[in-house]
């Protein structure tokens, strides 16, 4: 395994990273990021926004830029996008994290994010992590969905290479054998991750799992496995949703997983 972390080893740096958005504190608190797949209309959003405050979400999320794997699925709907999801984290105090797809949008999605997520998709996409390394905002680096763990902490260090130490890692599920779920979870990337690396790991499992089903045992597993945040997918009606329509949760359901995430993060923090 080629691994040489210059910046992310908890031998160099012997200090959890702790991401600070005013509020909440990625690192220090357990933190769960919440929001549609994509961002699809004003209302969509806010109404999202509304519910996953109340149920306890810290960050708010949405794409406006997607990456789809079909040129001809929704896009997103770009500038407009980042507005309505600005807007509603405003009016709920929630900071946001939005995807970039394209270097060329880094400036535009700077000027509204407060979190950006480098999709998995992109996480070889080397000039993407350089030219994020020249921000002081955080970044969110997904795994690759065919990445080793030595691969994706490779590609957090060249984000810290180039000056930005705000780097939060998310496990997303790789792709295995398996075609049940849509990727696998994979939690031992979560538990070498934290061993090696002083970064924040957050778990997506709604990317993980594909499948709304699967959500609550996945995100308390995943605690207990030590990461530091959720990340998942929530639509006021899923059915409908433009993307990822079979692993979103209602509001009322995440509202019900967030009582259980409570008392798993709560359990956790007394454990260790
Ligand atoms: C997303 O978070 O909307 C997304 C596209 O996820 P991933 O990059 O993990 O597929
Ligand atoms: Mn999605």
């Amino acid at each position: 395994m080629n691994l040489v972390l210059k910046k992310a080893d908890n031998d160099i740096l012997r200090k959890q990273t702790i991401i600070d958005l005013g509020g909440v504190q990625i690192g220090e608190e357990f933190v769960v990021m919440a929001g549609p797949c994509s961002v699809e209309s004003e209302e969509q959003v806010r109404k999202t926004a509304a519910g996953v405050k109340e149920a306890g979400a810290g960050v708010l999320r949405g794409g406006a830029y997607k990456p789809r794997t079909s040129p001809y699925s929704f896009q997103g709907l770009g500038e407009v996008g980042l507005e309505y999801l600005a807007a509603a984290g405003k009016k709920h105090h929630l900071p946001i994290i939005t995807e970039v797809v394209d270097l060329r949008d880094i400036d535009l999605i700077a000027k509204y994010a407060d979190i950006l997520q480098i999709g998995a998709r992109s996480m070889y996409n080397f000039p993407l992590l350089l030219e994020l390394g020249k921000l002081k905002k955080p970044v969110m680096l997904k795994r690759g969905m065919n990445a080793t763990i030595a691969e994706w902490l490779n590609a957090a260090e060249y984000i810290l290479k180039n000056g930005n130490p705000n780097v939060i890692l998310c496990e997303r599920g790789i792709r295995t054998f398996e075609t049940y779920t849509r990727n696998t979870l994979d939690l031992s990337a979560v538990v070498v991750a934290k061993k090696l690396t002083h970064l924040p790991v957050i778990v997506d499992p709604s990317h993980a799992a594909g499948r709304a089903d699967l959500i609550e045992d996945l995100s308390l597993s995943a605690i207990m496995a030590g990461a530091d945040g959720l990340i998942i997918e929530v639509h006021p009606n899923p059915p409908m949703a433009l993307s990822d329509a079979d692993q979103q949760l209602t509001i009322e359901e995440f509202a019900e997983l967030m009582k259980k995430v409570k008392m798993t993060s709560d359990f956790y923090c007394k454990l260790k």
